[in-house]
């Protein structure tokens, strides 16, 4: 537990949380602020701050919890459709720095837009820098 983390504290019980689901790896619970009814954040118990921090089997527990529930939580509002996203990292717009998934329910006509609205313009990678980039990304 990290002392000054709030999602710390909501998995030890010291602030209140609807909670909808844990497991002995992952808590999810409803955000505070929902950007949609049935707005959920599922967590990792242990404090990692982004993905690329959380070691394998805690982050296959959390996106495990996540294809869980996601149909649920469609369900449980009447969703259309629903955004999955991790703000990974500061940069990313990640405030919470404790590793968590977002499950937005979104409704047909909701007036957001899908992710590729999260980035300014569009980098222009020519055809090698394409393959360079896919190159460095693929493990050994
Ligand atoms: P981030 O920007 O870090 O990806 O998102 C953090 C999310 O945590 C926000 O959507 C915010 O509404 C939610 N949040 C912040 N503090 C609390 C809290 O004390 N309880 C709950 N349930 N959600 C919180
Ligand atoms: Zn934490």
């Amino acid at each position: 537990m990290t002392e000054d983390c709030i999602f710390c504290r909501i998995v030890e019980g010291e602030i209140p949380a609807r909670v909808v689901y844990e497991d002995e790896e992952t808590l999810a619970f409803l955000d505070a602020n929902p950007l949609a009814p049935g707005h959920t954040l599922v967590i990792p118990k242990h404090h990692y701050g982004t993905l690329g921090e959380t070691p394998t089997e805690p982050g296959e527990m959390v996106f495990s919890a996540v294809h869980y529930l996601t149909p649920l939580i469609e369900d449980a509002v009447d969703a259309d459709a629903t955004t999955v996203a991790i703000n990974n990292g500061e940069a990313a717009g990640q405030e919470v720095p404790h590793l968590h998934v977002h499950i937005v329910p979104r409704f047909d006509g909701d007036g957001g837009g899908p992710i590729h609205a999260i980035t300014g313009d569009s980098p222009d990678l020519s055809e090698d820098e394409l393959d360079e980039i896919a190159d460095r990304i693929t493990p050994n």
